[in-house]
């Protein structure tokens, strides 16, 4: 029972766009005050104004006491004698004026006069006025542009100073991946060298692969031990809501990599540019245009311009095909999930700089964390650094990232939250489904531990003990696997004669298992080995008027042949459910060895 979404991307460009409707609006708000300010202080100051007529008759009459004046400013402050307030006048020139003065104190007019020096606080005002509402349209533009594209982008993590220190060591396992990669090393070091020899050298790498396996890792990696500068930059960066903009960043990202090669050029997420073209709505024709100009820089540079271009993707079956072609993508590099020894050095490398304790014993770690990519080991070390800090141990203890392995996984631990008996008893039973289920499928792994403590979003958890590495997946354990997925529901159903919302993310789990039995993995006796992934409607057509309707009945058989079976296990155990329900209810929580007492 749990889930969880990877919205990320879109919030990035929600953001964007929410930055430039705030700061608009705060600009607005602001030039509004700002002249309503100004205005207001321009009535008073015309009432308090005397012209310099006035000023000059006033002055003749032996009328001004004192003037108050700033240097470089035309601007003067004037007290007449009779008169409370002191006025302000703008005079024309100032020599004149007071040559007139000067002539008016010989005459034994007593004047004081002052002079100011030049204070720049009494400057900004107007000088604000008239300029901020122009600096601000174009702060906006330049800024709206910026993110546009137009100006400068792409992150290079070097230019003078700065390399990527990012070397092979610090990447964990993939040791024939890196072994591919050395050449391109060598390459970027001594171009002449395989140039004499009349070598080609690969332009462009693909490196396929599941989100946090290593993949921008590994090519700043090739980066830093070659010694030259990284210029990195996601496909989705790309994506622009000006039409032709896509087209003119990758222009500029290239510029970028022929002043600075030999250099190292990483598009990210490769996927969101170099789909496939096949319809003609406008994104489509927008992303050909970027795709095309990507195709027309990689021709463009000949193999002596020392520039390798490595995309990543987790998407390979999307990618267009003219990208793979020679000259450009025409070397591809899988980087897998880490294996069990995989899993070890990447727990070596990132617990380097933390406080282990020596109780902490990584290989069982590795061991449990099957399927587990680099980027969740080296989220689960930080979890436990954490979780060791608030729980102030000395070191990380062994609890501690048992604790972080189940946060990451099933989410955060939620003693606090209040939950009705009702809901405690069908929690209970759902997840006494799941183990007792499992149990009595001979594929499904161990459970090792079974609670109805709140984690994340899930009300219980079953957790279960991990496969040890496997490259394939028969059959019998796919369809098993729904069974074991389908046996929360099958309980509730059972004990509780209703259901609830509790198990749907265990159903969709199922759905996608069961349709990637069909579709991906040709599972199917009806429909036979074929793979119907990601195919167009026109190609589906071949296969056949109403496929669609006969993968969905394939799909719906598989299904409901499992939940049938979860439930027929759940009649023959029930005094097993009943039992391990009831326990959970009193202790919440069961571990591996106390499950398996349950059935011997
Ligand atoms: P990807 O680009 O494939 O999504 P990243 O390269 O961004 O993955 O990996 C994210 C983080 O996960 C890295 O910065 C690193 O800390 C960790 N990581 C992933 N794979 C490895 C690995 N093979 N060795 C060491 N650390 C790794
Ligand atoms: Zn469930
Ligand atoms: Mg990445």
């Amino acid at each position: 029972m749990n889930s969880n979404k990877d919205k990320s991307k879109d919030k990035k460009e929600e953001e964007k766009l929410w930055l430039i409707l705030i700061l608009s609006v705060v600009l607005i708000v602001l030039i509004a005050g700002l002249l309503i300010f100004y205005m207001n202080n321009k009535e008073k100051e015309e009432e308090n104004t005397l012209s310099y007529t006035d000023l000059i008759k006033e002055l003749s009459y032996g009328n001004i006491e004192k003037i108050e004046m700033t240097v470089g400013s035309t601007t003067l402050k004037v007290k007449q004698k009779d008169v409370e307030e002191e006025k302000s006048a703008i005079i024309p020139n100032t020599e004149s004026f007071m040559e007139l003065v000067q002539q008016k104190v010989a005459e034994g007019n007593e004047i004081e006069l002052i002079q100011k020096p030049k204070s720049l606080l009494s400057q900004i005002p107007s000088f604000i006025i008239s300029f901020l509402p122009t600096a601000i349209m174009l702060a906006l533009f330049i800024m709206i542009f910026k993110m546009q594209g137009l100006g400068e982008k792409g992150k290079v993590y070097d230019d003078t100073e700065r390399k990527t220190k990012v070397k092979f060591d610090d990447v964990a396992g993939l040791d024939e991946e890196k072994e591919e990669l050395v050449e391109i090393v060598e390459f970027l070091k001594k171009p002449e060298k395989f140039v004499k020899m009349g070598a080609k050298i690969p332009k462009g790498v693909l490196l396929y692969g599941k989100p946090g396996t290593g993949k921008t890792l590994i090519a700043k990696a090739i980066a830093g031990e070659a010694d030259v500068p990284f210029i990195s930059m996601s496909g989705s960066e790309f994506i622009e809501m000006f039409a032709g903009l896509g087209a003119s960043r990758v222009r500029k990202l290239f510029e970028k990599a022929r002043k600075l090669a030999p250099c190292i050029v990483f598009i990210d997420e490769i996927d969101a540019i170099g789909s496939r073209r096949t319809s003609n709505s406008g994104a489509e024709t927008e992303n050909n245009q970027t795709l095309n100009q990507l195709l027309v820089e990689m021709d463009g540079f000949s193999s002596e311009e020392t520039i390798i271009v490595l995309a990543a993707t987790n998407r390979p079956e999307m990618l267009d095909k003219a990208l793979l072609r020679p000259g450009r993508f025409d070397r591809q590099i899988t980087i897998p999930t880490p294996d069990l020894n995989g899993r070890l050095d990447i727990l070596k490398i990132h617990s380097k700089d933390k406080r282990i304790a020596e109780d902490v014993n990584l290989e069982s770690i590795a061991e449990d964390t099957a399927g587990f990519t680099g980027a969740e080991l080296a989220n689960i070390l930080n979890e436990a650094a954490i979780i060791a800090t608030k729980r102030k141990h000395e070191d990380i203890e062994r609890d501690d990232i048992e604790e972080a392995v189940k946060k990451v996984t099933v989410g955060l631990e939620k003693r606090a939250r209040v939950i009705s008996e009702k809901d405690k008893k069908l929690t209970a039973y759902h997840e006494a489904g799941h183990a007792v289920v499992s149990k009595y499928l001979p594929t499904q792994t161990d459970v090792k531990e079974v609670s109805i403590i709140p984690r994340g979003v899930a009300g219980g958890y079953t957790m279960y003990k991990s496969d040890e590495d496997k490259y394939y997946i028969s059959k019998t354990e796919m369809k098993e696997k729904l069974v074991a997925l389908l046996g929360g529901r099958a309980a509730e159903k059972l004990v509780l004669d209703d259901i609830s919302t509790g198990a749907s993310n265990d159903i969709e789990v199922a759905t996608q298992v069961a349709r990637d039995m069909v579709t991906k993995y040709g599972m199917s006796d009806k429909l036979g080995p074929i793979d119907f992934q990601g195919k167009e409607p026109y190609e589906m057509q071949l296969f056949g008027e109403n496929i669609g309707d006969k993968i969905g009945q394939e799909v719906k058989e598989l299904i409901d042949n499992a939940y049938e079976e979860a439930q027929e296990l759940l009649k023959e155990h029930r005094d097993k459910l009943d039992k391990i329900a009831e326990t959970l209810l009193q202790k919440e929580k069961i571990n591996e060895e106390d499950f398996k007492k349950f059935f011997e």
